[in-house]
């Protein structure tokens, strides 16, 4: 294997090798690796040229997932920029925040991106009107040649490559500057880990690697979910991509069976969704061997759920942050069987230890913070040194989230650290408390909150979406044969609609607390 990738210019070189294989696949439209490499490094060239864009200068990609947002990465990383990803459900004042907060040089924006920033920046615009000023992208990137290569430019691995934004979950969100090998240590980190499930769980793993996965891409490119443990892992494996322009259960139906998807890939609410779908039964969807979820914590219902309904289908969990650069932790095959809540192992490449409010590290069975440590966690935030030195300590990554490590070394996700409730000095995990109400059979989805409360600071509140009816006293009472008394909901509030969730399928707490109490 001569282009190891130990940044993206050799994976995209690597890539390649693929040549007549069609990489990405959208509606009727299909792109080969080669055209994806020839129109790539075509683009690179242009931006040099015609932008001025120089090693370091950043490119911004505004758009839904269309294949030219693949192009656009692999273009600005081959220019030996960095590219920046913005959230294509932003606002134009979030957009606009994106450009000037990244300082992008140029956007690569679908139409109706380019709409919300027309006159703020210098924009190239796919599918759809240029505004004003702008350029239509086909005409960018003008002629592709077959003999192009990549523009000449020295990268070394430690040159940052992108800027991702986080989730923004638990405040504005951050962008986190990741460099070369993060992104070219990426799919070997996934491909590892798959090798590692596969040998675990008594498979042959040069078996699997024979066989060509496609995977169909529920979750947006702009996310690491996407954009690394599964685009740049297919690009590495040389499998099939097949892009929606937005998440539909019904619709990732017939995707599964017109195009012979192997591997379904995304956040909990995708596999929960497919499977409450009504037509579930009415499609062949017999190619599909594998769904991997993460991003987001799974509830323990789904695992349940995908053995009745979808049995004899792999199922996997995956544990990562924008600042792991995506895949960190994995749970698959026997294992994820054995310990349903477990979020599984550490990468083969990454290093955990749980650590007490002070820094120092726990014994395996307590609870303290999760910290990472490996070749995928990031080199910092963006013009955010504060931000930087408190999450990044002598190296190891402090992610913020609340976990415990069992004897064989499997990891639990016990809840965030700002999602806890602290009721009268006493710490409530909300996970805790949504897990419990899970079991519940009314109970379809629920978020735990903290209530104001003037004596005790804190009260358990519970908001809960049912599918068949239930009261708070009925709820109240499951929970009482499950867990202590006081971490069990004063106040409920029931809903019919879904929970307001973002791209990632994570609930938005923050949005949800403003609207049930109007605070
Ligand atoms: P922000 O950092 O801006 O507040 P965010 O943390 O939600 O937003 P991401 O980087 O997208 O932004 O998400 C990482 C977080 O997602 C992790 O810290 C963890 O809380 C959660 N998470 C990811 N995967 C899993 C999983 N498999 N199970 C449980 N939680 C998960
Ligand atoms: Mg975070």
């Amino acid at each position: 294997w001569k282009h190891a990738p130990a940044h993206f210019r050799a994976l995209l070189e690597g890539s390649r090798l693929h040549g007549e294989q069609v990489f990405l696949t959208y509606e009727d439209e299909n792109l080969t690796y080669e055209e994806h490499f020839r129109r790539a490094a075509t683009l690179a060239h242009r931006l040099v040229a015609e932008y001025g864009v120089a090693k370091g200068d950043r490119v911004a990609i505004a758009m839904r997932n269309y294949p030219e947002w693949v192009v656009a990465f692999s273009a600005a990383l081959a220019a030996g920029a960095v590219a920046v990803p913005l959230n294509a459900w932003w606002t134009a004042q979030e957009l606009e925040f994106g450009v000037s907060d990244s300082g992008a040089k140029v956007v690569i924006a679908d139409a109706e991106r380019a709409e919300r920033l027309a006159g703020r920046a210098p924009l190239i615009v796919v599918r759809g009107e240029a505004p004003e000023g702008a350029r239509p992208f086909e005409e960018v990137l003008g002629e592709v040649a077959a003999d192009v290569t990549l523009p000449e430019v020295e990268v070394s691995p430690e040159d940052p490559a992108t800027i991702f934004y986080t989730s923004g979950t638990t405040g504005r969100p951050k962008g986190a500057l990741g460099s070369h090998r993060n992104l070219g240590q990426s799919p070997m980190t996934v491909a590892y880990g798959m090798m590692r499930s596969l040998a675990r769980a008594g498979k042959d793993p040069a078996e699997a690697a024979g066989r060509r996965r496609v995977t169909l891409l529920t979750v947006p490119l702009f996310h690491v979910t996407g954009c690394f443990a599964v685009m740049t892992t297919t690009m590495f494996t040389g499998g099939g991509l097949v892009l929606m322009y937005r998440w539909d259960a019904g619709r990732a139906l017939e995707l599964i069976e017109r195009e012979r998807i192997t591997t379904l890939s995304g956040v909990p609410t995708n596999v929960w969704q497919l499977l409450a779908h009504p037509d579930l039964g009415r499609y062949d969807i017999s190619s599909l061997t594998s769904l991997g979820y993460g991003g987001a914590p799974a509830p323990p219902k789904l695992l349940e759920r995908i053995t009745e309904r979808l049995p004899s289908r792999a199922p996997s969990n995956g544990y990562g942050m924008t600042e792991t650069t995506a895949l960190a932790i994995y749970n698959s095959g026997p294992d994820y069987l054995a310990k349903p809540d477990s979020i599984g192992l550490p990468m083969p490449v990454v290093e955990v230890r749980i650590a007490d409010p002070l820094g120092g590290e726990l014994p395996a069975g307590e609870v303290g913070e999760l910290c990472l440590r490996g070749p995928n966690v990031i080199l910092g935030y963006w013009n955010r040194p504060e931000a930087t030195a408190e999450t990044f300590v002598d190296g190891w990554l402090h992610t913020g989230d609340m976990a415990r490590v069992d004897a064989e070394g499997f990891v639990y996700i016990v809840d965030r650290a700002k999602d806890m409730v602290i009721r009268g000095g006493e710490n409530v995990y909300c996970a805790e408390v949504e897990a419990a109400l899970f079991e519940h059979p009314a109970v379809d989805d629920v978020a735990v909150i903290g209530v104001p409360h003037e004596e005790l600071g804190e009260e358990v509140g519970a908001v809960v979406r049912l599918s068949s009816p239930a009261t708070p006293e009925e709820l109240q009472a499951f929970l009482r044969e499950r867990i202590a008394a006081f971490k069990i909901p004063v106040r409920f509030w029931v809903r019919d609609d879904e929970l307001p969730r973002n791209p990632g399928g994570k609930i938005l707490k923050t949005h949800l607390r403003r609207e049930v109490l109007g605070a």
